[in-house]
């Protein structure tokens, strides 16, 4: 049987202006920009990919799926009776681009409601979330997600977090700490970006950071630090950096971090080398931040540079 890979997180439906003035409907979203570089880069036979989340009732409920489905990718979504896809818009103004959100309300907030199904849609060979998986939902919600994940880790899955750490997301700066230092406790393997890290933990160096993961008993942490040196820590006292290349035109780095993670995850999933696969995630983030948009497709060509 292939093997699976399961991100759980909110899909949003993106307006995004085009050239004639007008808007375009896209879908992305952290964990799911993740999901679906993953499938970019995998054949499906080899591995599935598995979506978790909730949508509504809706149209755009059903556009999402479509979407979901026909990028290859296995929705395992609750339906939440009149409830909608969080929505954000992307504004233009001088060539800066600044968004706008709709998910306060989104059907995503309800994707932990059971913890049954929760508990079978995570049933993967690797489970991916992030902190905004867990800042959109309530406090229960977040309990029964971290104590699937933990029951899933147990059952040998190996679980991998993103703080990706969202303040304005958060009642405080304070319970999102708190909640990202417990949430990295149930995963075996943390990717953080050590600009957020450095905000809100106060971090003087990625080293600071992957050692206070470590602390929580992570088995391997990979500090992503922009166009800086990455540092990779693990817990049996191995580490290295490694510096991105860098790239001659960066275009927009939206999904930097989101499809950094993919191309390292599917590289360690397959030969389990933390310097192969940095070396992986480093090319397909290079690739990602040199054109606009979340979702930029990957050819053989440059699935070729990823390996
Ligand atoms: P996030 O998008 O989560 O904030 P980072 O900004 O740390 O994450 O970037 C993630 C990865 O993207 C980096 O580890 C690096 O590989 C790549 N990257 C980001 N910015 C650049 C850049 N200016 N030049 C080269 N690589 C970059």
């Amino acid at each position: 049987m292939a093997r699976q890979f399961v991100a759980i997180g909110e899909c949003m439906v993106e307006f995004a202006p085009t050239l004639d003035g007008t808007y375009a409907v896209g879908f992305a979203g952290d964990t799911f920009n993740t999901a679906w570089y993953v499938r970019q880069l995998t054949e499906r036979d080899k591995l599935g990919v598995t979506y978790v989340s909730a949508v509504g009732d809706d149209d755009l409920s059903r556009r999402l799926t479509c979407f979901v489905e026909s990028a290859g990718i296995t929705p395992a979504f609750a339906t939440i009776e009149s409830a909608s896809p969080g929505v954000y818009m992307i504004f233009l103004n001088n060539g800066e681009r600044s968004f706008q959100y709709w998910r306060s309300q989104s059907a995503a907030r309800r994707l932990a409601d059971d913890l049954g199904a929760l508990e079978a849609a995570a049933a993967g060979d690797m489970v991916y979330f992030s902190g905004i998986t867990l800042a959109i939902l309530d406090e229960t919600a977040r309990r029964r997600l971290l104590s699937a994940l933990t029951d899933a880790a147990g059952r040998g899955a190996e679980i991998v977090f993103d703080p990706n750490l969202r303040s304005r997301l958060w009642q405080s700066a304070e319970d999102m700490c708190a909640w990202t230092t417990r949430a990295a406790s149930v995963a075996a393997i943390v990717l953080p970006s050590f600009e957020d890290e450095a905000v809100h933990f106060k971090d003087c160096g990625p080293e600071d950071t992957a050692k206070r993961y470590l602390e929580c008993g992570v088995r391997l942490v990979v500090v992503k630090n922009g166009e800086g040196q990455l540092v990779v820590r693990s817990a049996d006292g191995d580490g290295f950096q490694f510096q991105p290349v860098p790239v001659p035109e960066v275009v927009d780095t939206t999904a930097a971090g989101d499809s950094f993670n993919a191309a390292f995850l599917v590289d360690y999933l397959e030969r389990g080398r933390a310097r192969e696969a940095v070396r992986a995630g480093c090319a397909l983030a290079a690739h990602v931040i040199g054109s606009r948009g979340a979702l930029v497709p990957v050819s053989q060509l440059d699935l070729i540079a990823c390996r």
